[in-house]
């Protein structure tokens, strides 16, 4: 009770406004207003199995589901919201989508059979300069939807720098080798284990996650899920 009249407090002093139309945003109102997400550009691949981000990551990896989502368009008000959550100190933010996209697509099954969840790992300089990884708060948004744990079983020993300015062709040299399974994932061998990334674009970063993850669990299922990804 007196969370909630001090939250109350809290909003009528400074009230949260919506990244997208800039409106202030009404009570029980997170991350963005109402109008702001019935109009996401959603992609709906949950609904599609053989969608275009399915084709883009395989066939190298047997590769169960794949579902991203929004589409990613660089310099737009969307996008803005996945490079704050990265880049300005706004963990939160990651486990507030998360968890408003898998409540989304909870009811179509599209994690029906899945074991768990595996954040894609961030080299730990870059950890320590941003003080979180986002797929890891992304993981814990879409845990508290979907009741499903987290298996932290993949590592990036290797720093891969900034891809967002590389080609393809550079992306995917750049990210050869940089991650690897830890002991644990053994443990996880034969179960279905949903990736889970931020943004994908040429899909080299997920292909990489995806390739360690199966020569550590060769029978497990493998899919992936991400905020967002490019056309
Ligand atoms: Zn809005």
């Amino acid at each position: 009770m007196l969370k909630e009249l001090l939250r109350a407090v809290a909003h009528v002093l400074s009230p949260e406004v919506c990244p997208i139309c800039g409106l202030t945003l009404a009570e029980g109102e997170t991350l963005m207003c109402t109008d702001c997400l019935l109009q996401l550009p959603r992609t709906h691949f949950h609904l599609s199995p053989f969608n275009i981000l399915h084709h883009r990551l395989g066939p190298a990896v047997p590769l169960d589901r794949a579902a991203a989502w929004y589409y990613y368009v660089k310099q737009s008000l969307t996008a803005r919201m996945i490079v704050d959550m990265k880049y300005s100190g706004r963990p939160r933010q990651g486990q507030i989508m998360g968890e408003i996209y898998a409540r989304e697509i909870l009811p179509s099954g599209f994690f029906s059979g899945v074991d768990a969840l595996v954040p894609v790992p961030m080299h730990y300089s870059k950890r320590l300069l941003r003080g979180y990884n986002q797929t890891e708060e992304i993981c814990l948004g879409v845990s508290r939807a979907t009741g499903l744990k987290i298996a932290d079983v993949l590592r990036a020993p290797i720093s891969h720098g900034v891809q967002s300015r590389r080609s393809a062709a550079q992306r995917k040299a750049a990210v050869q080798g940089t991650f690897a399974a830890s002991a644990r994932a053994a443990d996880y061998d034969g179960r279905h284990l949903l990736i889970v990334d931020d943004i994908i674009t040429t899909g080299a970063t997920m292909q990489e996650a995806l390739a360690s993850l199966h020569s550590a669990c060769p029978s497990s299922t493998l899919s992936v899920l991400a905020l967002a990804a490019t056309l």
